[in-house]
């Protein structure tokens, strides 16, 4: 038999720092294309994980540790759905793991591109947390400082309950008044063609670097609103 409990410990002991689920009902509001049954039609249940990332390299000057972090916890976050992905087809249920990347939805003129599903809402409905005005994702633990990841299935689940978190200040506009491009807007849509002509730019060499995240570090909740803010 496959409980909620069962998942939790097996996404611990694969290095989940967190693990959370939602029921396939909490996503009425979803938008068109983009709820879970959009993915895989039988949806009953969504588990949402999360790795820590260290916030140190958000105080240096060199892009590359940064960089590497995202990739790495990326493709962390990534084995460990795979992984219970198989899990659940080894119990006799179907699941999908839901990468953060590549996108199906891409609209070239504004640069916006949509991950099959929003891992971050799918983090929100599984009680990891609230999202903030910068967009990201926040856990009363671990702040923003963690990389998702999710699968979805056909299994029945006992979902936890949403985050009753503390959240955003309406006097706190850092985020938004810190993006050095005014991406994020007063609404917390963040234009991702400003984001990523500012953050995600090549280095010399051609390659990749996420050169900015200013967003995720001006946040006094980056730590987790539980412990004392280091840097
Ligand atoms: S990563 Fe930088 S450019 Fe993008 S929204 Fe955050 S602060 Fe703005
Ligand atoms: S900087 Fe302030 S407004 Fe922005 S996400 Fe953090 S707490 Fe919310």
């Amino acid at each position: 038999m496959i409980t909620s409990n069962g998942i939790k410990e097996l996404a611990r002991g694969l290095g989940a720092d967190l693990c959370g689920i939602a029921s396939i009902d909490r996503f009425d509001d979803s938008p068109k294309g983009f709820h879970p049954t959009d993915v895989y039609k039988n949806t009953k249940s969504i588990i949402s994980i999360a790795c820590r990332i260290p916030g140190t390299s958000l105080y240096i000057d060199s892009p590359s540790p940064y960089t590497a972090i995202e990739d790495i916890a990326m493709s962390r976050v990534s084995q460990i759905s795979l992984s219970i992905a198989m899990h659940f087809e080894q119990c006799g249920f179907h699941a999908v793991m839901i990468p953060s990347t590549p996108y199906d939805y891409w609209d070239e003129e504004s640069k916006t591109g949509k991950g099959i599903l929003s891992l971050k809402h799918l983090g929100y409905k599984a009680g990891l947390g609230y999202i903030g005005k910068n967009s990201l994702l926040c856990n009363d633990l671990f702040g923003n400082l963690i990389k998702l990841g999710a699968v979805i299935t056909d299994a029945e689940l006992v979902p936890d309950k949403l985050s009753d978190s503390v959240k955003c200040l309406d006097s706190c506009n850092l985020c938004i008044e810190n993006c050095p491009v005014g991406a994020i807007g007063l609404d917390s849509v963040v234009s991702q063609i400003k984001c990523r002509e500012h953050a995600e730019i090549n280095n010399k060499r051609g390659v990749e670097i996420y050169a900015c995240h200013e967003c995720r570090k001006i946040c006094p909740n980056r730590n987790g609103y539980k412990k004392i803010n280091r840097e």
